[in-house]
């Protein structure tokens, strides 16, 4: 009875396997796999599924509800034990640039899509990953830990609840496998549990979708599955014509270019921008090694694999989602073969996002009248927080609290509503006093342009400038809880982040700066892509 109604609710309308080439081999044997988008999978039996946590408005997104969550079959199926009836799992074929260099077939190494859903008019596809190998898996086990599950599942949900285009996470499990991770890639490695996040997406085609099928001159099937891409999720664009890629290839630049502003905006740092990391829907996807902006810094990176180049620091991810696009350009280039209306996008995004950076930093610090002096301003505070190690959640919280009066005083005192993001103040010395003084006099005056009051300005501040984060330091301590069976801390951050902009008094706990305990903490400050 139980398992009928679960079944029933899922409203299962596969396209993406049904509608494009597949992989004609059966075998989950590792293999180059050509003129295909895909290869059939059987998620692995994990030994001992154990359902650790579900997201309930996810649940509700794909039509079903806490009730389903309990029961034998949601455990089976999005452990991976089981099958839906009527449906044939499968992993990506995708290509990438990473790190900056072409690696060829890459794929779905360690994710399995169970099926498509639509559910009141939208689509949505559900993805297991860490339940097993695959075609794609190369070298790797197709396995996922329990410490990267947790952040991913936590993140994909804080960030949807930021307002940050992103894939969701239905479901955490604990797989019951051990699995051998080297965290540092120091030669050390040892046991984990196993876990694995069911995905949602609309979609999870990449760049690298594209890329693959365009760096093996495979014309036909990257026009398939263009064509398939406008068809379910750019609905309003002309299939079929060469107008229409470049109006895909246009919106594509946008809503990439969006999402990053948003990265920007609060502070995530997503850490393995590859261009296999890339959602073509322009959604946050693969949380690996990423990490939270703490102290201000346009040259950090979360990623320790990332700690020499920095390719992925914060202060540099729009230029290379810009870059990474203009990887797509090259695909996408087979079936538009004139570069010139590519390069006009490209050229357009970097206007674009100077002037959507601009207009973003001016929301974060309330400002919404024009004014030339603006940018100025703007990349003043930027040095100004760099050259103050200032925890960056905290400071643009705090400066809501700023009214339109002059600083006075020669003291340091005019710093006090501030104080609480600096994580040295003692260390502001005489020079550093005196700009921070300046920089608030000259916004101050400002905001003395702005129409609106105090507390209408606080009132929209913060609703751009989250009050609650998932700081690194938040996830590991939800993970060392965890790993002793405790799976509390996962659900109190997970409420508390579905209202980031919330004033919160029983969680003010975690509005505060990182602690000096988690600086240089492995799983806080450094990550490895080891998961
Ligand atoms: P990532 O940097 O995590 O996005 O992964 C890059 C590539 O490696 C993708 O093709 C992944 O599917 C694959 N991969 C990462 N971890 C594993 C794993 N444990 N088993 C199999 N494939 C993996
Ligand atoms: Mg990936």
């Amino acid at each position: 009875m139980e398992r009928d109604n679960f079944m029933k609710k899922l409203n299962i309308q596969d396209t993406f396997n049904t509608v494009l080439p597949a992989d004609p081999k059966s075998e989950n044997t590792r293999r180059q796999v050509f003129e295909s988008c895909f290869s059939f999978v059987t998620p692995k039996m994990p030994a001992d599924p154990t359902l650790l946590h579900v997201s309930e408005e996810t649940l509700r997104v794909i039509g079903l509800d806490q009730i389903d969550s309990k029961s034998d079959d949601f455990l089976k199926v999005f452990s991976g034990a089981k099958i839906l009836k009527g449906t044939d799992p499968y992993s990506m074929c995708y290509g990438g640039h990473q790190f900056g260099n072409w690696a060829g077939q890459l794929g779905d190494g360690r994710a399995i899509n169970l099926a498509e859903v639509v559910h009141q008019n939208k689509r949505w596809a559900l993805q297991l990953k860490g339940a097993g190998e695959t075609p794609y898996s190369r070298s790797a086990d197709g396995l996922a830990v329990l410490r990267s599950s947790i952040r991913e599942h936590l993140c994909s949900e804080a960030m949807y609840h930021l307002g940050v285009p992103t894939t969701r996470s239905l479901s955490l499990m604990s797989s019951g496998n051990n699995v051998l991770r080297d965290v540092m890639y120091d030669g050390n490695p040892s046991y984990e549990k196993g876990a694995i996040v069911c995905r949602v997406a609309p979609s999870f085609i990449r760049f690298g979708n594209f890329q693959i099928l365009a760096a093996r001159k495979d014309v036909k099937t990257l026009k398939q599955l263009t064509d398939y891409t406008i068809k379910y999720f750019f609905s309003n664009i002309e299939m079929d014509i060469k107008e229409g890629y470049i109006q895909f290839y246009k919106e594509v630049s946008e809503k990439t270019l969006e999402m990053v502003i948003h990265w920007q905006r609060v502070g995530f740092v997503h850490g393995v921008m590859n261009t296999d990391n890339m959602s073509i829907l322009g959604l946050t996807i693969d949380y690996g090694p990423y990490g939270w902006l703490e102290g201000y810094d346009h040259a950090w990176t979360p990623n320790t694999t990332d700690n020499g180049q920095r390719r992925y620091r914060y202060g540099y991810q729009p230029h290379i989602a810009l870059w990474n696009l203009a990887q797509l350009a090259n695909a996408m280039l087979l079936l538009i073969e004139d570069p010139k209306p590519l390069e006009a996008i490209i050229e357009k995004y970097k206007i674009d996002y100077h002037l959507k950076y601009v207009e973003m930093m001016k929301s974060k610090l309330g400002l919404t009248e024009e004014n030339e002096t603006d940018k100025g301003l703007i990349s003043e505070l930027e040095d100004l927080l760099q050259m103050t190690e200032t925890d960056m959640t905290i400071f643009f919280r705090s400066l809501a609290k700023i009214n339109k009066v002059k600083m006075k005083g020669e003291g340091k005192e005019f710093l006090d509503p501030l104080l609480k993001a600096f994580y040295e103040p003692e260390k502001i010395n005489y020079e550093l006093t005196d700009s921070w003084r300046s920089w608030l006099n000259k916004y101050i005056d400002r905001l003395g342009q702005e129409s609106t009051s105090n507390e209408e300005r606080k009132t929209k501040m913060d609703k751009v400038n989250p009050k609650y984060v998932l700081r690194n330091y938040m996830a590991q301590l939800a993970i060392d809880k965890a790993d002793n069976g405790d799976y509390s801390l996962i659900d109190d951050l997970y409420q508390m982040l579905k209202t980031p902009y919330d004033e919160q008094p029983k969680n003010e706990k975690w509005f505060t700066k990182r602690p000096e305990w988690a600086r240089n903490k492995v799983g806080c400050s450094m990550l490895s892509c080891s998961s």
